[in-house]
């Protein structure tokens, strides 16, 4: 057995060691996220745990007993984000009024289909958003095809307002991926909740160091960790951050059947990656600023969005209800051809898709089709690269692509 060991509580249970007092910053929370109690000639992250079955003598108790219900590398991983998702002031225990109960998948969509069909029943309807992740549309059919009524409408503007009523459940992705636009969290929260209506956020572009949906009162923060949260673009992995035990149990029941789990490499990995969550977001996304401010003074670029920027349509509500603003810039040019010289003509971005990476990446979005976007769309990820040299990749890139 790890460090872990019996001693630690069950999955999502508040951090180990004497808490400093007072309040701690970011890095410091990112840094120490999870780790259990210091146990002399072990290491302060234990390693990854492989085992289908643990030895169970005598009655089937106790927290590890089948490696698709439980694993000690997950319940390290799950502790530490529920406590970097944990509304300010609380951990991520499960023994508070303001609990949060955090469950790992693997994959962000398996995350996500996880909260939409743990809740969802035929005849319930369900609020989506028109412009979010690509494959969402996708679960949309298939929620459709099981009688649940999907109704859907933009970010922008707060415009899933409009068809609340009578919904179970809301989905917010906010900022939206790839068109980067904001809706006021606390305005849908608020109006959600007074209909009786469960709220789940998308956080993956945010992360829980952008912004923390359970403390606007969120019930789920939901989010694919392959992106920035883990950001080395070398593993697949999701996550339900639950405010309430009771909506977590539905959830953690639907992982057990389906059986959408993460290996323990991969959720090590995101554990050990997450130390370094503050300093790679803090770079990344100066980098993405650096960059925007860069497109903004270019005539061949229009469309520009990066919530960062202080004139952009999305910046009055981001900075009301976010710490940090993201490493995606997205930007429109005149044509695919464009778009496409522009790509070949970078030396530090590497044309690929997904983001959040220390490797900046860019891609033409429309060439997966699914997104509602011009030919010319150019979805950027800022990595960890010197922000002089990356604006001047991007700005000799652009130059060739005249
Ligand atoms: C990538 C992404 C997902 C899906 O996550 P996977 O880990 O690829 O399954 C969901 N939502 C958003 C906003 C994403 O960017």
């Amino acid at each position: 057995m790890t460090a872990d060991g019996t001693q630690s509580g069950p999955a999502g249970s508040g951090p180990a060691g004497t808490p400093l007092p007072g309040p701690v910053g970011d890095g410091t929370r990112a840094v120490r996220a999870g780790l259990p109690e210091p146990v002399k000639h072990e290491p302060a992250l234990p390693g990854p745990v492989f085992a289908a079955h643990f030895h169970l003598p005598g009655e089937a108790t106790g927290p590890y007993r089948y490696a698709r219900d439980e694993n000690p590398t997950w319940t390290l991983l799950e502790r530490a984000l529920g406590e970097l998702e944990a509304p300010d002031g609380t951990t991520g225990g499960t023994d508070g009024p303001r609990s949060v109960e955090t469950l790992v998948f693997a994959s962000g969509m398996a995350a996500i289909s996880a909260v939409l069909f743990s809740q969802l029943r035929a005849g319930d309807t369900v609020v989506l958003p028109a412009d979010g992740y690509q494959v969402l549309p996708l679960v949309g059919e298939q929620l459709t095809a099981y009688g649940i009524e999907v109704r859907t409408a933009p970010t922008a503007g707060d415009a899933q307002l409009d068809v609340l009523d009578g919904a179970r459940l809301l989905w917010v992705e906010t900022p939206s991926n790839p068109g980067l636009d904001v809706c006021d969290l606390r305005r849908l929260i608020d109006a959600a909740r007074a209909r009786g209506t469960l709220v789940a956020v998308d956080n993956t572009l945010a992360t829980p160091l952008g912004q923390r949906p359970l403390e606007l009162g969120a019930d789920f923060s939901v989010a694919s960790a392959t992106k920035q949260l883990t950001g080395h673009g070398d593993l697949l992995l999701g996550y339900v951050s639950c405010r309430d035990a009771a909506t977590a149990e539905a959830v953690r029941r639907w992982r057990k059947i389906v059986g959408a789990i993460p290996g323990p490499m991969e959720a090590w990995l995101a554990h050990r990656s997450l130390a370094t969550l503050q300093v790679r977001v803090d770079r990344q996304n100066a980098n993405a600023l650096a960059v925007a401010e860069a497109l903004r003074e270019r005539p061949d670029v229009s469309g520009l969005r990066y919530p960062g920027l202080p004139d952009d349509p999305a910046h009055p509500v981001a900075v009301r209800q976010m710490q940090r603003f993201g490493c995606v810039v997205s930007f429109t040019l005149s044509s695919r051809d464009r778009a496409e010289r522009f790509l070949d003509a970078l030396t530090l971005v590497d044309d690929a898709t997904s983001f959040g990476g220390v490797r900046s990446t860019a891609e033409r979005r429309r060439r997966w089709g699914g997104d509602p976007v011009p030919e010319g769309f150019i979805r950027l990820s800022a990595g960890i690269e010197d922000a002089a040299d990356l604006v001047r990749d991007v700005l000799q890139a652009l130059d060739r692509a005249l």
